[in-house]
């Protein structure tokens, strides 16, 4: 990969990054500095947890403009012991932000699945009730995921970082949720097979950042990485794709005024 090499400069078209961990960045503020400079003007801020939920929300204060915040639990961080108190933190707040997440199932962890299952079901009916937007993780949980977010009638859904069946992928596009693309677009056939796949108006780009992809960890600044193999796969120039994909994330995240809930 040539994470930080692309030249940034020629993008008409500001970018947003839909799916960064900002509390998980040790130089936070330096990442959202070197995110604008390189034209990723907004930042969907996601959290993992009750210390994260505080924090990126504290952190969009900060940049009101820049920074969107998205409170959630993610199923690595789930406790049974924290629950109560975490899904109370996620009602009373989700109000203040753009969408929910991150939120979802992961067989892969330790962590019961019945205990996971609660809570993201819990989690989708928050959403629908708040009318907002689900940013998900389904590693290994491709096809419960979805099924329960279709059955729950969540309105809106980004399969964040989508590298699943492809049977699965279509059933998420059937429905009008969407799949976000990472920079592991550079090595992961999982994933490029994905995003050959799902129709280009349903794809939001992001870094999952601080997610190490190379020798070092991301930041959002490396949203170009994501843009830049999306526009090869897709075969789309990078001005013009640029534009697609803001605009899908204005769309799903009611960011531009028509589409305000
Ligand atoms: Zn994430």
């Amino acid at each position: 990969m040539n994470l930080g090499n692309l030249d940034r400069a020629k993008l008409q078209t500001a970018l947003i990054d839909g799916h960064v961990h900002l509390s998980e960045i040790k130089d936070s503020e330096r990442a959202v500095e070197n995110a604008l400079k390189a034209g990723v003007k907004r930042m969907i801020a996601v959290a993992m947890d009750l210390d994260s939920c505080r924090k990126t929300l504290a952190f969009a204060e900060r940049y009101p403009d820049n920074v969107l915040p998205a409170i959630g639990y993610h199923p690595w961080s789930t406790k049974a012991e924290d629950v109560e108190d975490t899904l109370l933190f996620i009602t009373q707040n989700i109000h203040r932000c753009v969408a929910l997440g991150e939120v979802g199932l992961d067989y892969k962890v330790k962590v019961k699945k019945k205990l996971q299952k609660v809570v993201f079901s819990k989690l989708l009916n928050l959403a629908v009730q708040a009318h907002k937007p689900v940013i998900i993780h389904s590693r290994f949980s491709y096809q419960r995921t979805y099924e329960m977010t279709a059955e729950a009638n969540v309105e809106k859904a980004v399969f964040h970082w989508y590298s699943g069946p492809v049977d699965i992928l279509d059933k998420i596009i059937a429905r009008g949720f969407f799949v976000s693309a990472t920079p592991a677009l550079a090595y992961s056939p999982h994933h490029q097979a994905a995003m050959a796949r799902a129709p280009v108006d349903r794809i939001l780009i992001e870094t999952d950042a601080p997610v190490q992809y190379a020798d070092r960890f991301s930041e959002p600044a490396d949203l170009h990485e994501t843009l830049f193999h999306l526009s090869r796969i897709k075969k789309i120039p990078e001005d013009k794709l640029a534009r697609i994909v803001t605009k899908n994330a204005e769309k799903f995240f009611g960011l531009c005024d028509a589409e305000l809930f």
